[in-house]
């Protein structure tokens, strides 16, 4: 019987992989991967490996999670080195905990390698610190996508703790967003940061406020948004006139070999 790999491919940047998930690309024998796993990545792996393609793109119905999970039983069984690569961190927003539980149901052996998530990404990409000591002293990694209309996100109870919230599935009505957490007290002059397609070529940054949000179009997906007063912390950025700055940058340099 073989093993599962649940590992974690990072925000999109083929650098940013941990040693551990190249090693396991170019040594696996199937590779089911999300649809978020970047071209750059997906191309390091083994060539003789069986590469499968499982995500969900926008409007189009990828593979049901009983499916995914079956899958990876199913390809255990059957090869040495299986992958399950998702972009980020498996563990977070990653369904990672539906495929442990089928797994270990099914007696398999699996390990779970960790990733870059995506808040780690965005933060380096619009250069802020997460939880600067002078702004917040707390991190919450948060989804403002629910299963259902009565599953909503506790806005109030997040935005009172003072932490930086980093929003992963922000959707792309932003003013609904930013009117969400304008009613659970935010304040309208928190500085937030909406990046788009970290590390990815087509990487953008807008950095505004919670007040002003509402006015922007979205971004273009996959887009994450950083709140909170640690996002005016490395640019001079005038709380009374909240300026907008959206930085185009092209595709990530390589680090020198
Ligand atoms: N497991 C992933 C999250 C999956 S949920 C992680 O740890 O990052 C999918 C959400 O992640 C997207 O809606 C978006 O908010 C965010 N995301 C993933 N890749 C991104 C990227 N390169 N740039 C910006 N946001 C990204």
């Amino acid at each position: 019987m073989g093993k599962v790999y649940l590992v974690g491919a990072g925000p999109g940047d083929p650098d940013l992989l941990t040693v551990k998930a190249l090693r396991l690309l170019q040594h696996a024998d199937v590779v089911l991967h999300d649809a978020l796993v970047s071209r750059a990545i997906l191309e390091l792996v083994r060539s003789e490996a069986l590469l499968i393609d499982i995500g969900k793109r926008c409007g189009q119905k990828g593979l049901t999670q009983a499916a995914i999970n079956a899958l990876l039983i199913d390809y255990a069984g059957r090869a040495e080195t299986v992958v399950r690569l998702k972009g980020g961190d498996p563990s977070v927003f990653g369904r990672v905990g539906e495929e442990i539980d089928a797994l270990a149901e099914a007696g398999i052996p699996f390990e779970i390698i960790p990733g870059i998530t995506t808040a780690l990404a965005a933060a380096a990409v619009a250069k802020k610190s997460l939880t600067d000591r002078r702004y917040a002293s707390s991190l919450v990694l948060v989804t403002a996508h629910r299963r259902s209309e009565q599953d909503a996100v506790e806005w109030d109870r997040l935005v009172t703790s003072g932490s930086t919230l980093a929003i992963y599935m922000p959707g792309t009505n932003y003013a609904a967003l930013a009117s969400d957490l304008l009613t659970a007290g935010l304040d309208r002059h928190t500085p937030c940061a909406v990046v788009s397609r970290a590390t990815l070529s087509g990487e953008q940054v807008l950095i505004t406020t919670i007040g002003q949000l509402g006015e922007h179009s979205a971004l273009p997906a996959p887009a994450h948004i950083l709140v909170g007063r640690c996002i005016n912390s490395a640019e001079r950025f005038d709380f009374t006139q909240p300026v907008l700055s959206v930085r185009q940058t092209s595709s990530r340099e390589r680090v020198p070999n």
